[in-house]
Parts: C-alpha cells; structure tokens; sequence
C-alpha cells in the first residue's frame, strides 16, 4: 500500500557513479520510505552542468536497479526546471527578498567562515551595487534570527542564518540557478514530505526553510544520515576518489551499508542477494537507530 502521506527522495548530482557514501544515503532514503508504505523519488540534479559527468545519470540509475532500490514515477531532471527555478525567483524579485551581488570570488576570499568551511557574506551589496559595478549574481537577504528545526536523527538544531551564512546565492554569477533554490522548488513540486539525505547537507537545512517560508512553501520532515568517511576522514567522493559500487558482490555492500546504518543484518543473510536484504532492512528499519556521527568505512569491495 502506498500511502500518499509520505513522499521521499533521493538527489544524486550525476558527477560521477554512485561510491560507498552515495549507496548509504540512498538506501537510508529508500528505505525510510519503503518502511512507512510510501513513494520514493529520484531526481537528478544536474544543475551544476560544468561538474556533470557524461553518461553519469544513467550510471546511477542503472546502479539504483541493480542494489534494487527501485523507484516510482519518471526521473526529474534539474537541467530541464530552468522555467520552474525563474518563476521562482521572479516571485522572490517581486517580494524584494532578492538583491544583486557585484562581488567576485576573490573579492570575498578574505571573508570569515563558518563551521563548515563557507564563506559568511559580509554584505557588501545588501544595500545597493558599489557605484559603478553590474550585477552578477542574486542573494537573498537573511534575517538575523534563529531558524530552529528538527532532524529526525539528530534532534532539535537551530541557526543563525545572518551569523552562520549570510545573504546566500541563489542565482550564480554563471547564470546558474544555486542549489538551494532548485532543491526547494523541486522538493515543493515533486510533494516531498520525508527528506532523508548525508549529513554533510545539514546545515543547508535553514537556508532551504527560510526559501520555503520565502515561497510559500511547505518544509519536509528532515532526517540527515551520517556521513561515511576514508580512513584520512574526508568524505567519500570524486574529489578523495571513492571507488565505484562494484557491480558484483551486491549484497556485501548493501549488508555493510545496513550495518553502517545501524541495522546490521543477521548472520544468515550475510551473503544474500539484493531483494533479501532489502526485504529485511525494510521490515526492521527504525530511524532512531541511525548514528549521527562520521564513520569510517572501508568497503573494501
Ligand atoms: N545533489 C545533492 C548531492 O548529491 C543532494 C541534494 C539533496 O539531497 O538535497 O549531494
């Protein structure tokens, strides 16, 4: 039975085939929904075209049926949403929660930084372009207040987005439409209610409820699974040069990944294929049981 109550998602970025840290976001989405009788959806979000990697998209979705994370419905494609992003920064142009930013990247290089390693806006053009300069990319104007929520997995989160972000991107100066834009028009069009996605996205969850409340958009249930790491500690991707999931040894991975996840199969199933797994994964899944912390993980496949 599906039941309309929850929709989830995963978001691959086609930047390369899906590793180790990819196969545990999905699967921890997929079976959050499984688990609670509902939809699950995949949408590629191949905005940032320039890191896009040919062929990647039909790579991951090829990857996804073969570890038997099946999905419903058609595959949204970022690249084809440019109307749905200027709609809606049209309406946040109209409501004058938008400005345009004349600054360059080595402009604010000098910038501080938050937790995560971003630049903190200073506010070099909140109140009008320095005389002289054009636009080059939009920023929405953030307000010094808390944005308090709650993650499913790590509990009640506040922040500052004027302290921690400040006015942040949402049209690039490349004419690219930013992340956070795109994710939160496209989680409001595909009826998300259920975010489950890598903690390393945590903290991007105020700036995407300020967009929502900006919008008039509703804000999903968020729940961010932890981050899986080499043993140097940095995330596994493209860049620290994460394997590709091995086609073979299926179950290995997903037996790992579930026991990553908190859910470590028994003994018996160790060895099983895909469909046997995932059949038990989604028969005892239990969110609270997912750690909110890095973990060091050597798939070693
Ligand atoms: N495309 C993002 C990524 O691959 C995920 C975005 C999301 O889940 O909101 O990291």
């Amino acid at each position: 039975m599906r039941s309309p109550s929850y929709i989830g998602r995963f978001a691959p970025s086609p930047t390369g085939p899906l590793h180790f840290g990819s196969l545990v976001a999905a699967l921890a989405s997929w079976l959050d929904a499984r688990a609670a009788g509902g939809q699950w959806l995949v949408r590629m979000e191949d905005l940032d075209r320039p890191r896009c990697e040919p062929g990647a998209a039909g790579t991951i979705l090829r990857q996804l049926e073969a570890y038997g994370l099946a999905w419903d419905g058609e595959v949204l494609v970022q690249s084809q949403r440019d109307a749905a992003y200027a709609a809606a920064l049209d309406a946040l142009k109209e409501s004058g929660a938008v400005f345009p930013c004349a600054c360059t990247r080595s402009q604010l290089a000098a910038a501080p930084r938050n937790d995560e390693g971003e630049i903190i806006y200073p506010g070099t053009c909140r109140n009008g372009l320095p005389a002289g300069q054009a636009g080059r990319a939009w920023r929405v104007r953030v307000p010094d207040v808390n944005i308090h929520f709650h993650d499913r997995i790590h509990g009640e989160l506040q922040q500052n987005l004027a302290g921690e972000v400040g006015d942040f991107v949402v049209k690039r100066a490349d004419g690219l439409f930013a992340y956070q834009l795109a994710a939160v028009v496209d989680d409001a069009f595909q009826g998300i209610t259920h975010v489950v996605r890598g903690a390393d996205l945590l903290w991007n969850t105020p700036r995407q409820i300020y967009l929502q409340n900006r919008l008039g958009l509703p804000t999903p249930v968020y729940a961010h699974v932890p981050l899986i790491t080499n043993a140097a500690g940095q995330k596994l991707s493209k860049q620290t040069l994460a394997p590709a999931l091995p086609d073979d040894r299926r179950g290995t991975a997903l037996a790992l990944a579930l026991t990553v996840l908190g859910h470590p199969p028994p003994a018996e199933l160790a060895d099983s294929e895909p469909d046997g797994l995932l059949a038990w994964a989604s028969a005892h899944w239990q969110i609270e049981n997912v750690p909110t912390q890095p973990i060091f993980a050597n798939p070693g496949l």
